[in-house]
């Protein structure tokens, strides 16, 4: 086991995990098959977080994950986000797993919970986009930047710029004067000044006065969490449905700035034999949440399956405990910018240094094209170990080393130097942070065979 002391001297070079860090987040798959044993899904009951009595009939490890994905993005789960208790909801559910898979509380207070917070803009509540008296439906035809405050306008003036027009920085700054908030402003070849400015779409609309405006976007309609929020009120409408006249606009949003939103990190503990060396695995369980009361970011790939398999995990090293104790950890706060994982390295419940190496759960949603590991180039000795069982077991077709990334919560416990890969299934890009993220479209193909490689992979660590 001599190489595994010689980690605690491979401290990752933190500049570099500096710059790392600028690189805005991505990971995420997700897919289109058609979803197993439909008979499987059902809703918790309201106000209950009960499991369904059919994960103890699960036949395959593949329909006990979609089980647990079907119930994470359930009813009551309201997409594990800021509205409706969705988020508490989901810890609740998490806990009630880890009790019963014999887990051990880890934290002083004797609890599985660990209570931090964080500001988030929230949306709750009905939100309104009618184009020229068509009510447009929220998530699908339409979103609102989620750094929105809220607005309200019926009978505006409708004013069109095009910013194809728009050759320079002196441009961009002159039409910015021109802007009131007695108009609606309908914002057509936006994509061309960002990327005349060579910014952002968040950091151009954020340099807006406040007032509405729409924004056509000829891509996916993507949503995320916003810890701040910005003068403008925007909505990003689907092209298609955008006339090139538009006669009126109602609209309507409500959002709610929380300074201090409470979350809670989720972690238990199987004690091994050597009760203060840990292996620990990681994912997060919360996800955007609702945007109004209608449109539900229910997270299936990302990252109910990420917790599924967590669950899973568990669940197993909860039956078989090993040589080093087995410490399991669902963090809140991922998508809202890794808040979870950096309150728990500032007040970890173990010294991190004990964790002996960590395996942090992305999307685990289909491996028909395999797994990246991220820092498994980092960290050749355990990337060779898993390759080695997985080209013996051929449990999954293809595993790809990656460099290190600060794309998800692995990164603050990788810059304090404790070991750690980041894992997602490669298959199925087609939805992530749209309202199509849903266990209906979500194949877990192979999700079996990923489990068992996981979990060989963490004995191999003993
Ligand atoms: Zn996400």
């Amino acid at each position: 086991m001599g190489f595994f002391d010689n980690q605690y001297s491979l401290h990752p070079n933190s500049i570099l995990f500096l710059i790392m860090n600028t690189i805005s987040r991505f990971l995420c798959p997700a897919v289109l098959l058609i979803a197993l044993n439909a008979s499987a899904q059902q809703k918790p009951f309201p106000g209950t977080v009960k499991k369904p009595a059919t994960v103890f009939k699960a036949r395959t490890e593949q329909e006990w994950l979609k089980i647990q994905v079907d119930s994470l993005t359930g009813y009551k789960m309201y997409g594990r986000g800021y509205v409706n208790n969705g988020k508490e909801t989901a810890a609740r559910y998490i806990v009630k797993e880890f009790k019963e898979f014999k887990l051990k509380p880890i934290f002083k207070d004797g609890t599985y919970q660990q209570g931090f917070a964080f500001p988030v803009n929230t949306f709750p509540g009905e939100q309104i986009l009618e184009i020229d008296d068509k009510k447009l439906r929220p998530g699908e035809e339409y979103v609102i930047d989620p750094s929105s405050p809220s607005f309200s306008a019926s009978n505006l003036e409708v004013k069109k710029v095009n910013f194809a027009k728009i050759k320079d920085t002196t441009d961009w700054k002159e039409t910015l004067a021109t802007i009131d908030s007695t108009h609606i402003w309908y914002f057509d070849n936006f994509k061309s000044v960002c990327s005349l400015l060579q910014l952002r779409r968040d950091q151009m609309v954020a340099q807006l006065p406040r007032g509405c405006y729409l924004i056509p976007e000829e891509n996916r309609l993507t949503w995320n969490v916003s810890r701040q929020t910005m003068a403008a009120t925007v909505f990003y409408v689907k092209e298609s449905l955008m006339p090139k006249k538009i006669k009126s606009v109602k609209a309507e949003v409500k959002s709610v700035f929380i300074e201090r939103c409470s979350s809670l990190n989720i972690s238990g503990v199987v004690p091994g034999e050597v009760k203060d060396t840990f292996l620990a695995i990681t994912t997060h369980y919360d996800h955007l949440g609702m945007m109004g009361d209608s449109a539900t970011f229910a997270g299936a790939s990302d990252n109910a399956s990420g917790v599924a398999m967590l669950l899973s995990i568990a669940s197993y090293f909860g039956k078989f405990p090993q040589h080093y104790s087995i410490l399991f950890v669902a963090f809140a706060g991922e998508n809202a910018g890794l808040m979870g994982s950096e309150f728990f390295t500032w007040q970890p419940p173990v010294p991190l240094k004990n964790i002996k190496f960590l395996t942090n759960l992305g999307i685990m949603s289909d491996f028909s094209t395999g797994m990246t590991v991220v820092n498994g180039t980092q960290y050749p000795i355990e990337f060779d170990q898993m390759d080695k069982i997985n080209k013996k077991e051929e449990f999954v077709s293809e595993i790809t080393p990656k460099g290190q990334a600060a794309n998800s919560d692995h990164y603050h416990f990788s810059k304090l130097g404790v070991p750690a890969f980041f894992i997602y299934s490669n298959g199925g890009k087609a939805h992530f942070h749209d309202v199509f993220d849903s266990p209906e479209l979500l194949s877990l193909t192979n999700t079996g065979g990923a489990n068992r490689l996981l979990i060989d992979f963490i004995k191999s660590l003993n």
